[in-house]
């Protein structure tokens, strides 16, 4: 068969197919379409993302700022972030906004929308009737050393010396052992080695 006449097959196939089908074809979001430019991470298909899940960019985009830690802004149909974003990180993000804006805990349909009722963020499905209220909960951070990285440098201030002489920092949930550092001071280090909430450093001079 040559392509164009199953192309038309298709076409008409899909015509043919009843409406309610067409309405409950899988809920698809499309894939985020990033690109990396030194520490910017322009998001290109941002306006299609809000477009599959029907909320306004401005709700997502505050919420992607939070969760991700990071400024930036919506520039047409794309996002513009000021940090290096992997896909894996801005997926988790989209899938755990969608679980929690968007998806009827009912019928896991997306046809939902969401009302303010007093001072509490309800989610009505348009599909079920369902309606439950929005419980905004942190993103469980598959990549929680997102805030500290092997290899990078961070300005610390030394606020402590550990029993074997490290100067001790603490920076988010990490303590940070620094070979050499003294008590009180404020510097640069770069983290050589992460282990759990344990972090190990060298002062970084510049
Ligand atoms: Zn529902």
């Amino acid at each position: 068969m040559a392509n164009d006449d199953y192309l038309s097959l298709l076409g008409r196939a899909k015509e043919k197919l009843p409406e309610t089908i067409e309405k409950h074809e899988r809920f698809t979001i499309p894939e985020p379409d990033l690109l990396h430019e030194g520490k910017i991470t322009t998001v290109r298909n941002f306006g299609a993302i809000i477009d599959a899940l029907r909320r306004e960019p401005e709700h997502l985009l505050h919420y992607l700022l939070r969760e991700l830690g990071t400024p930036g802004q919506i520039e047409g149909q794309r996002l513009v972030l000021k940090a290096k974003i992997s896909p894996a990180q801005f997926n988790d993000r989209i899938t755990n906004y969608t679980e929690t804006f968007v998806l009827c805990s009912e019928c896991g349909r997306p046809d939902t929308h969401i009302n303010k009722e007093g001072r509490i963020l309800v989610l009505e499905c348009e599909a079920c009737g369902a309606h439950r209220p929005v419980r905004v909960r942190r993103a469980i951070r598959s990549d929680e050393k997102e805030g500290l990285r092997e290899g990078e440098v961070y300005d610390v201030v030394i606020e402590d010396v550990g029993r074997k002489g490290d100067g001790v920092a603490k920076l988010d949930k990490y303590i940070i052992y620094v070979s050499g550092a003294t008590k009180g001071a404020q510097i640069k280090i770069r983290i050589q080695k992460i282990s759990g909430n344990v972090a190990f450093a060298v002062i970084e001079h510049t």
